[in-house]
């Protein structure tokens, strides 16, 4: 693979700033301290305006810009510091954890970590929500701790959607087409030829080809396999074109390309894994193609599939069967083709058998989750809850064994601090808890003997400073959305939303029922009394996209966004659009309170409330997946009882709704309000150090990484 190294798009940059160019290759910027600051210090306006894409920066920032900069000594010593710390990063491969806990895996039999999508930066988008955001959080992990890991996705060339919500408040997909050429991908060539590496497919009787697109995650490699290439037609080259946007046949079409392809790309890169990592059952076809290698060799499916199991392993996400990925067998068949099923050694019927929990059952779809369970050797949940809640699900895929028995474990998700902590936190979790407190994320000790040395007022002040930050996003998000909807009235409005001086709750995530957006909304005039109090107020950001053929869910979307219309909420409510990876970001940081009632226990694991607390704010929520675990009465607050009233969805709805407003009333209010001779609201600040004491060094990634590997990766 060439590397340039000085220019970006055919341009040089100045030689005291060239090292720019080779740092926008890599996403570590995107979580080293001054990564951010110093691409967009180059020209903020700009930064927005490409999504924070540092080539795109590079390519399009004005000749006098570069020249001041390349002139600026201490722009010039950031850019060089900079450099430095990421070349002693990807060359220091010797002195990380997994070097000393983890020896047996090597780069030479990396792990192998497949997934439909991720979401490593928000100028990257190939992630929808949560599973896509936890697989670029688990690749930040491995490079960390030098776990050897290779990771392989998809390159959806119109990514996912970009949502906007018209005046009525129905949401309206966008796509735009992503450029690789302007994007930190570089297309995989051959070592020898240096012509691009294709991959061969038959799918659907014809063939079709592939190209990939290496990502380059710190010392992490991500390969992004794409069908838009010129040899294939146009519906072949649109099996890449977007994340979870076609119809059934696109998906499964998409799921073979990621587990057959991802499996062939491994070979002709001559990479040989330890470990095959399904995370979510998405590319479970890859458990297909390495029997059909065996087979190829001479075995029959019942000698290969054993020894497939022993180097494959998997985890769901989903605690619902109806979220599990399944399809009518005479597709599966029809996408495959004859020739594949027969390439098996296996019959139509026992091919289709193995995406069944119990054979021959007509009624069964192809599950890609049964696929799954069947060929790996391992399988866990997200959070402890939803181990249990998969082990009930998925008891007759294990037929002669009880619940308890069922061989289903879990590992609780976690997200990466250093991409997740706020600048002005670092700098106070650098001053008391740690200088190196990101390498320490996992240590308890450290965390609860440096949240005690976290001065009150220094971390409220911080706090605030990050609510002001908050409240200056919101307000340019809605001005602009405003100003694109030709609403100058609304854009003017938007100048003056919010106050920093009122107690903030951010609800943001991807709006499906199980996830209850309308909640908040069940008794209206108890809202607005919270909302409208005089001296006590308190004020509501929301973000979330529906899925594009999520009916119900589009309308309870333009519900929230019709109430948030009503004269009394318009400058105390505001709902954000197009909820991303940076949205997600600006509103973890700064937020007072996390609210999250999803209905129990459809939540494996969340990690949004994770991101919360790793700045000091404070969760709200549902007794459900991580929380039920991070929850310890000082921390954070419980909505309703763990286990919720038996019966009528609308009876634990009722219950949940009361209970979330007595805490808003009683609790969440009075604590925030209550403040000190300084203005610091003493017991909630004591809240806020629990919080990062307890759940800091539980939920972060590094420690979810070093789970797998010890736990799962290594047997
Ligand atoms: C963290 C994150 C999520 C996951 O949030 P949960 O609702 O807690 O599962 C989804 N989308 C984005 C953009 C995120 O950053």
């Amino acid at each position: 693979m060439s590397e340039q190294t000085g220019a970006e798009n055919g341009r040089a940059l100045p030689e005291s700033i060239a090292a720019l160019a080779r740092l926008a290759r890599n996403y570590w910027w995107g979580w080293a301290a001054d990564g951010a600051s110093v691409f967009r210090d180059l020209d903020p306006r700009l930064w927005d305006e490409c999504e924070q894409n540092p080539r795109e920066l590079l390519a399009e920032v004005s000749e006098l810009r570069l020249a001041r900069a390349a002139t600026d000594p201490v722009y010039v010593a950031r850019v060089r510091r900079l450099a430095e710390k990421f070349d002693r990063y990807v060359a220091d491969g010797e002195a990380t954890w997994a070097r000393r806990e983890a020896p047996q895996i090597s780069w030479a039999n990396p792990v192998a970590y497949f997934c439909a999508e991720f979401g490593v930066h928000s100028s990257l988008p190939l992630y929808s929500g949560g599973l896509g955001v936890l697989a670029g959080d688990h690749l930040k992990s491995a490079s960390d701790l030098g776990v050897p890991l290779v990771a392989v996705g998809l390159l959806y060339n119109y990514g996912y959607f970009r949502q906007r919500l018209r005046a009525d408040g129905w949401q309206v997909e966008d796509y735009s087409k992503l450029d690789p050429a302007r994007a930190p991908l570089a297309l995989v060539r051959d070592d020898e030829t240096n012509d691009p590496v294709r991959l061969a497919l038959d799918i659907r009787g014809r063939r079709v080809e592939a190209q990939a697109w290496l990502a380059s995650v710190g010392r992490v490699r991500l390969y992004l396999l794409d069908t838009n290439v010129a040899e294939n037609g146009e519906t072949d080259r649109l099996i890449t074109g977007h994340l979870y946007g076609g119809d059934r046949e696109t998906r499964c079409v998409q799921e073979i390309v990621l587990g057959v392809g991802g499996v062939r790309l491994l070979r002709r890169l001559k990479i040989e894994p330890c470990v095959f990592h399904l995370n979510e059952g998405h590319s479970a076809f890859l458990t297909l193609e390495l029997a059909r290698e065996l087979i190829a060799r001479g075995q029959t499916f019942n000698d290969a599939a054993p020894r497939v199991r022993e180097r494959c392993v998997f985890t769901t996400h989903t605690p619902v069967a109806a979220g599990h990925d399944e399809f009518l067998p005479s597709l599966v068949e029809h996408c495959f083709g004859r020739d594949y099923v027969e390439s098996l050694g296996l019959s139509l019927a026992d091919f289709v058998n193995l995406g069944r929990v119990q054979a021959d059952d007509e009624s069964e779809l192809f599950g890609l989750t049964p696929l799954a369970l069947k060929m790996c050797r391992s399988t866990n949940g997200v959070s402890r809850k939803h181990g249990e809640v998969s082990r009930e699900l998925w008891l007759e895929a294990f037929p002669g064994r009880t619940v308890g028995e069922v061989p289903i474990t879990s590992v609780t998700n976690g997200v990466h601090a250093p991409t997740w902590v706020a600048p002005l936190m670092r700098d106070l979790y650098e001053r008391y808890v740690a200088e190196d407190w990101d390498a320490r994320a996992c240590d308890e000790e450290v965390w609860s003997r440096g949240a005690a040395r976290l001065p009150d007022e220094e971390l409220w002040r911080a706090h605030l400073l990050l609510k002001r930050r908050l409240i200056a996003f919101v307000r340019d998000r809605v001005f602009n959305a405003h100003l694109r909807g030709g609403d100058l009235g609304g854009a003017e409005q938007a100048r003056t939303l919010f106050d920093a001086d009122v107690l903030t709750v951010g609800f943001a995530r991807r709006v499906a029922a199980y996830k209850r957006w309308s909640l908040i909304l069940t008794d209206v005039e108890r809202l607005m009394r919270l909302i409208t109090d005089e001296g006590r107020p308190v004020q509501f950001v929301f973000a979330g996209k529906a899925h594009p053929h999520d009916e119900t869910a589009k309308e309870i979307l333009r519900r929230i966004a019709q109430w948030k219309f009503h004269p009394h909420v318009a400058r105390r409510a505001v709902f954000i659009q197009d909820y991303d990876h940076e949205i997600a970001r600006q509103l973890v940081q700064s937020v007072d309170v996390w609210l999250n009632v999803p209905r129990r226990p459809l939540e494996a694991s969340g990690t949004s409330g994770e991101k919360v607390a790793m700045n000091g704010g404070l969760n709200l929520s549902v007794l459900d997946g991580w929380w039920l675990e991070g929850y310890d009465s000082t921390n954070g607050w419980a909505v309703g009882e763990e286990h919720p009233p038996t019966g009528e969805h609308e009876d634990e709805d009722a219950a949940d709704a009361d209970a979330l407003y007595r805490l808003l009333e009683e609790e969440v209010v009075p604590a925030y309000y209550e403040r000190d001779g300084r203005g610091v609201p003493v017991r909630w600040v004591r809240m806020m150090k629990r919080a990062i004491e307890t759940l800091v060094p539980a939920f972060n990634s590094d420690r979810m990484v070093r789970e797998y590997v010890k736990r799962i990766y290594l047997k």
